[in-house]
């Protein structure tokens, strides 16, 4: 008897082949389509609540369905006018070696259950770790479904190393522009509310350094024991990279860990501008990136940079019996030892095809182009005397506000403004804009680490502002 998930041949490779064009299709025609997508519970639930059928239908018709209702109904995190959160530019050999590795179910868990996988894993992070300027014999790391697990990862780690099993007392830094998957961690983690540490930002919305050691030398004074520092390498709503070398330094002077969270900017290493920004990085303990942002990965791929592998190891390895015969040698390394997951997907392939096939020098291009047109959208900011600039263009990220140079409107006002502006822009759909608050102010946050973004999508997607900006005045005018 067969199966009763059976398909001829043909049949897969008729549903296979109609999958892989509506895929060519997205990365083609994407531009022709909104990048924003609204719809409420009520009308999402009036499409697709219902009971799991016991009888099944056409994998045809399944398809169609899905592709008339669940695709459009998704914001498009690859669109050239994704400007908002951090987009999802991906890129198609990724995606569809994402396939490959799916449809090959591979497991990524053990050595000997998939040697080339485990190698491949090995292979990747060596060139993470020597691009941060790791070591490569000593160092390591791991793979994880993205920079909130890396992130977690690393501060159990950090824990395990630092604390042993007492961490009652132990307490942790960061700033309050660092990303908040880490302070979800923590929590994760099981520390209390008291030993975690929230270091007020400058002007720059770099931590302060003075209030950071004098929190330290406080904490000491009356018997805590400071154990970690968590820097960002490229805040999410600035981009801005924390002083690494700095902090580098008082972890040394303090015998702290130095974790750095580099999930959204690390990447820029790559280019020449970023590279300067992220001097110290090879400082940190271990560091976080997130191949599914600036590394064009689709979802799902971040990964954990550790000085020394064995750190990893002894944090997660446990011993179970019916694990006993696949412990392979030392340098056999099985990931599952080296993190939470024991059957993991095989992210590696997809970010190894993908540099297999562009190389990293498109990689370089695409990064450093970024970098550029968020300068450029910086230089455009300025020509005009509507815009304000709240925060430089920083690793691709600027945040502004419409204030016009004689409107002398009031923060309340402006606040409003450009919360409203926002709010326009995303109802037409034709642009994913939205706003973040950065010292007390509304503002307009652009995000440009799409490579088909070009200025031209910037200035259609500004010229709209300022249409919406004019009419929001005109209709409060009116409305006095
Ligand atoms: C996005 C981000 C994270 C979380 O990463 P996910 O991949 O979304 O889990 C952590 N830190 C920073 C700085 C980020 O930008």
């Amino acid at each position: 008897m067969k199966s009763p998930f059976h398909l001829s041949k043909e049949e897969m490779q008729s549903y296979g082949y109609k999958i892989v064009d509506l895929i060519v299709e997205h990365y083609t025609e994407i531009e022709s389509k909104n990048p924003v997508s609204i719809a409420s519970r009520k009308e999402m639930d009036s499409i697709f609540l219902q009971e799991a059928p016991d009888k099944g239908m056409p994998a045809d018709k399944v398809l169609d369905f899905v592709m008339d209702n669940v695709i459009p109904n998704a914001n498009i995190s690859g669109h050239p006018k994704s400007f908002s959160f951090v987009p999802g530019p991906s890129n198609f050999i990724s995606a569809i070696s994402d396939s490959l590795a799916t449809g090959f179910n591979i497991f990524s868990g053990g050595w000997i259950v998939a040697p080339a996988a485990a190698e491949l894993e090995i292979v990747t992070l060596n060139w993470l770790l020597k691009m941060f300027d790791f070591p490569i014999k000593k160092g390591g790391g791991i793979f994880t479904s993205g920079g909130s697990m890396a992130n977690l990862t690393a501060l159990v780690t950090a824990r395990r190393v630092k604390c042993g099993n007492d961490f009652s007392n132990a307490i942790i830094y960061l700033s309050d522009q660092a990303h908040s998957s880490n302070i979800k961690a923590i929590r994760v983690l099981g520390f209390k509310k008291e030993q975690i540490k929230i270091i007020p930002t400058d002007l720059e919305f770099k931590i302060s350094i003075n209030k950071l050691k004098n929190e330290i030398a406080k904490d000491k004074i009356e018997g805590r024991k400071p154990f970690c520092i968590i820097a960002s390498a490229g805040t999410t709503n600035t981009g801005t990279v924390d002083p690494l070398d700095t902090l580098a330094d008082i972890c040394e002077k303090e015998n702290l860990w130095f974790h750095i969270d580099g999930a959204y900017g690390a990447a820029a290493i790559l280019s020449d501008k970023g590279s300067k920004a992220l001097r110290g990085i090879e400082r940190a303990d271990s560091l976080t990136v997130d191949p599914h942002k600036w590394f064009f990965q689709p979802y799902e791929i971040g990964c954990l940079l550790v000085k020394d592998a064995s750190w990893l190891s002894n944090t997660f390895s446990e011993k179970p019996e019916y694990l006993r015969d696949i412990e392979g040698n030392e340098s056999e390394i099985n990931f599952y030892d080296y993190g939470i997951q024991l059957t993991r997907r095989f992210r590696a392939l997809k970010f190894y095809m993908s540099i297999k096939t562009y190389g990293l020098d498109a990689f370089k291009q695409a990064i450093t182009y970024n970098i550029d047109l968020a300068d450029k959208t910086e230089d455009l900011l300025r020509e005009s005397g509507n815009w304000e600039i709240v925060s430089l263009a920083t690793l691709a990220i600027i945040n502004f506000r419409y204030n016009p140079l004689e409107s002398k409107l009031s923060e309340k006002k402006l606040d409003k403004l450009n919360q409203e502006i926002s709010a326009r822009v995303v109802a037409s759909k034709e642009a994913l804009l939205v706003t973040t608050i950065l010292q007390n102010q509304v503002v307009i946050r652009m995000c440009l680490i799409n490579p088909d973004t070009t200025l031209n999508h910037i200035k259609d997607t500004l010229n709209q502002c300022e249409t919406f900006a004019e009419q929001i005045l005109l209709d409060w005018k009116n409305a006095v």
